[in-house]
């Protein structure tokens, strides 16, 4: 939205229009162009921004959503902080199941968001009734006047990406862009994006990137659902366990899958090399960004887009966390002296 002096009326005047950003330093061995779509722009510092406002403002328009009422959602952290902000500024109670998954930084800024959080075992299936499916649907059924989300089965999801930031990668590339490298959570923000753009030049490649540990890049491939593939992994909004409606499988070209630990190191590497300090499904994203590069994907006069979903800050007790990354494992084949940047003069 264009503003006056840059005043606002209220903070979700400033979701969308997030800046696309050249990548330099970390993409400097690479055959052709890279860019981030960087949604830590978004004032809730992640893409589902997009999601909450263009949902609650469609059932705003449709009637069902009346000051007072109650919205309810299942998420990993960060649908539920923008569904949040956006109740604050609209006058809705919030309340949100989440995952045990989910970092504590996360939980903490829901509730500095006024939200109602539960907190859901993570390795339940999702028909298990502790599941966070499960309890959000509870709650829906036992409070009058609510309405759930339901951001994994709800086309909303994908229209709000249809609407924005498809639409603004398109502006913003000037009807360049050859590929598009986006994580697939809900899908909602590849699937809506890949629409817009694939509407306007059916030519563009839309690489999804799939956690191991999770059943998205097999379904794609072989449409089976396969149990076997399902297993814990550490990123959070990556990847699934069952198979999200909001994603639109048939107009993904290639998943590739990425792994906890070569993210981890990525996110990190984003930030050292690019000064974008961006959450850990960046480094996934990036990440799939090298292999592609490693298995000669993109040639000389690509344009590549790669969204990076969130804010570094989200995940300081997790990837950008030293005793964290050592817990993990993930420093086991790096010289972490080497690494080590602090020095504590005594
Ligand atoms: N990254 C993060 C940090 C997320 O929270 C999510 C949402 N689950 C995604 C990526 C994936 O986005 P989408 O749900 O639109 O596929």
């Amino acid at each position: 939205m264009e503003h006056k002096n840059q005043v606002f009326d209220n903070v979700l005047d400033l979701v969308g229009n997030t800046p696309l950003i050249k990548l330099n330093k970390i993409t400097s061995e690479c055959s052709c162009e890279f860019f981030a779509k960087v949604e830590a722009f978004n004032p809730g510092h992640s893409s589902k921004d997009r999601i909450a406002l263009y949902i609650i403002e469609q059932a705003e328009k449709q009637g069902i959503l009346k000051p007072g009422d109650t919205i309810i959602e299942t998420t990993s952290g960060n649908t539920g902080f923008s569904l949040a902000m956006v109740s604050v500024i609209k006058g809705y109670d919030c309340i949100l199941a989440v995952s045990s998954k989910s970092s504590a930084d996360k939980i903490d800024m829901l509730k500095t968001m006024g939200a109602k959080v539960y907190v859901c075992p993570a390795n339940v299936s999702a028909d298990d009734p502790r599941s966070y499916y499960q309890v959000a649907k509870r709650l829906h059924d036992e409070i009058k006047g609510s309405v759930y989300i339901n951001q994994y089965f709800n086309q909303l999801n994908i229209d709000a990406h249809y609407n924005s930031t498809g639409p603004e990668i398109w502006k913003q590339t000037e009807g360049k862009i050859t590929h598009l490298v986006a994580c697939s959570g809900t899908g909602g923000t590849i699937s809506g994006t890949a629409k817009y753009l694939k509407e306007k030049n059916p030519n563009i490649k839309i690489i999804g990137v799939d956690a191991f540990g999770s059943v998205l890049k097999k379904y794609h491939e072989t449409k089976e659902f396969d149990e076997k593939e399902i297993y814990p992994y550490r990123i959070e909004g990556l990847g699934k366990n069952l198979i999200p409606a909001a994603t639109d499988f048939d107009i993904i070209d290639e998943f590739v899958k990425v792994t906890d630990e070569a993210s981890a190191h990525t996110a990190r590497e984003i930030a050292k090399t690019e000064g974008m300090f961006v959450g850990y499904t960046s480094g996934a994203a990036m990440q799939a960004v090298k292999q592609l590069e490693a298995d000669g994907k993109f040639s000389k006069n690509d344009m590549v887009v790669v969204i990076f979903p969130d804010h570094g800050s989200r995940y300081m007790s997790k990837v950008y966390s030293d005793k964290w990354m050592n817990e993990q494992g993930f420093f086991d084949s790096v010289n972490v002296e080497a690494a080590q940047t602090i020095q504590y003069i005594k």
